[in-house]
């Protein structure tokens, strides 16, 4: 690891303070539990990090009548644990309590856990491989190669990488909103609008600026909230990336039939993925396995598969299926 220069501003204010001041290349440092792991692998090369995950009021969560809301720096296994969360938001919660082990849940902030970084193991892999991310125009080695755990969704011809995250894929699907600051001044970005698909710049994959910090997470209240379940498929029952996952919300009408529906795709895109078309086709409609699967069949239409890959689409819709009726049950329950 390179040596870096280490800062802890005292507030918000100071933070922004300090990034207005900061060399380029400068990072925030949350939970650490990604960007540690990076800067021994020689990815990130910081000249300097700002520490900001004691900041004051940085941890708070509050239930209100119209959204939750959540503090950037609040831990993930605190979050996953709030009555609130766990009564509000089903899917939010299991979201973050199938993230990662009880150790990094205990670590990690949900600020820094929506900017996680891929886990294409040939980005983390070493500079023996192509990787645009990693060394822009230098190709990559995923496209032709392994590719089991690449995007179906989103991908381009420069870049297939998966968004790893689980939490942004329940908050996507709730239409959850985080509001930044930075020298330049405070805005919202709506999560769904956060993240980018790789085009022809992979080293780009979300719309905030260096010197931008995420101060806090706002999700809508709403009746699918409760209907809601995060359903992640992977290769082991803990401690692993998603192989697909799927956050859904339901709410029924007085007539028993689908009012309100909430899809998001985790473990298959290159970035959270809302399965909007597959919501549309449910309203309206009675929640049988039938519509169910053709609700997944729909989620996946767009998917193009590589070479290893391609049993991940079949999984995704019996995932989209699976997590529907759990969510139904919720949503009658
Ligand atoms: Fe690099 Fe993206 Fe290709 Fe992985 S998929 S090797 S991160 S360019």
């Amino acid at each position: 690891m390179r040596a870096f220069t280490y800062s802890a501003p005292a507030s918000v204010a100071a933070t922004v303070d300090a990034l207005r001041a900061a060399r380029p290349g400068t990072r925030i440092l949350a939970g650490g539990t990604t960007l540690f792991d990076l800067m021994k692998l020689g990815i990130e090369t910081p000249p300097s990090v700002i520490d900001v995950h004691r900041l004051p009021g940085f941890d708070t969560i509050e239930a209100g009548a119209r959204e939750l809301v959540l503090g950037a720096g609040a831990r993930m296994s605190d979050v996953a644990a709030h009555p609130a969360v766990q009564d509000g938001y089903p899917a939010l919660s299991e979201s973050l309590w199938r993230a990662a082990t009880q150790q990094l849940r205990n670590m990690a902030t949900v600020g820094g856990n929506l900017l996680q970084r891929t886990r294409c193991a040939y980005f983390r892999g070493g500079q023996e491989f192509p990787c645009n991310k990693r060394n822009p125009g230098s190709g990559c080695a995923a496209i032709g190669g392994h590719d089991r755990g690449h995007a179906l969704l989103g991908g381009s011809t420069s870049c297939i990488a998966t968004y790893a995250g689980d939490f942004a894929i329940a908050l996507i699907a709730f239409d959850a909103v985080v509001d930044v600051t930075g020298p330049h001044g405070d805005r919202s970005v709506p999560v769904g609008e956060l993240h980018v698909e790789p085009g022809d710049d992979p080293t780009r994959e979300h719309v905030l600026a260096q010197d931008e910090l995420i101060v806090r997470i706002r999700v809508p209240v709403t009746p699918a909230g409760r209907g809601s379940t995060y359903l992640k498929i992977r290769d082991r029952e803990s401690y692993a990336f998603a192989l697909t996952s799927a956050a859904v919300g339901l709410a029924f009408d007085a007539a028993g039939r689908i009012g309100e529906c909430r899809i998001g795709l985790g473990g298959v895109a290159t970035r959270p993925w809302r399965a909007r078309e597959a919501e549309q086709g449910l309203l309206g409609q009675p929640l049988t396995p039938e519509t169910a699967r053709r609700a997944g069949e729909t989620a996946f239409a767009a998917a193009r598969p590589g070479t290893h890959n391609g049993f991940r689409v079949e999984l995704g819709i019996r995932t989209v299926a699976d997590a529907l009726r759990v969510a139904g049950e919720r949503a009658i329950g």
